[in-house]
């Protein structure tokens, strides 16, 4: 079973073989005909996804610092729920996929997978450092991303 997000649907040129789910608010982002040709050619089943899923989505991208829209949290909160594969080409999904345990698949083959490096740094500040709280001014620390990493690495003969 798959969960198709909107990069999958902009560019997956025909879907594989298996059972296709999709949420509401994804199709909501689907405007080009192409998009809208393949929801309703491979019979996509729309779902929403139960809120404590969701729940368990949003505080994990808190933590980690990805910055998520409501389809992309519904599609995650989703391929967790049916314990379904992601189809995603966006790199801040892939990446919580990651983080979660939640297995994705590439639509399109040119991507590359990343890993997103973070350190914990302090709002007020700007400055990095270990453990929960910043040392100056005592506020909770937050991790952001300081590098990305190309996770295929160097191509080997
Ligand atoms: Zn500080």
């Amino acid at each position: 079973m798959y969960v198709l997000d909107a990069s999958a649907f902009i560019n997956l040129s025909e879907l594989f073989e298996g059972e296709f789910l999709t949420t509401p608010e994804v199709v909501k982002e689907l405007k080009d005909p192409k998009s809208k040709a393949l929801l309703e050619a491979k019979d996509v089943k729309v779902v929403g996804p139960k809120k404590e899923f969701i729940d368990v989505i949003k505080e994990k991208a808190g933590k980690t610092g990805d910055i998520l829209s409501e389809a992309d949290v519904s599609v995650l909160a989703l391929a967790l729920e049916k314990r379904a594969t992601l189809v995603t080409d966006d790199y801040s999904i892939q990446n919580l996929c990651d983080e979660l345990g939640i297995p994705f698949k590439r639509a399109s083959e040119r991507g590359i997978k990343k890993k997103f490096i973070r350190r914990k740094c302090c709002p007020n500040c700007g400055k990095f450092f270990e453990g929960e709280k910043c040392p100056l001014c005592g506020a909770k620390l937050v991790p952001k991303v300081v590098r990305v990493e190309d996770l295929r690495g160097p191509d080997r003969a």
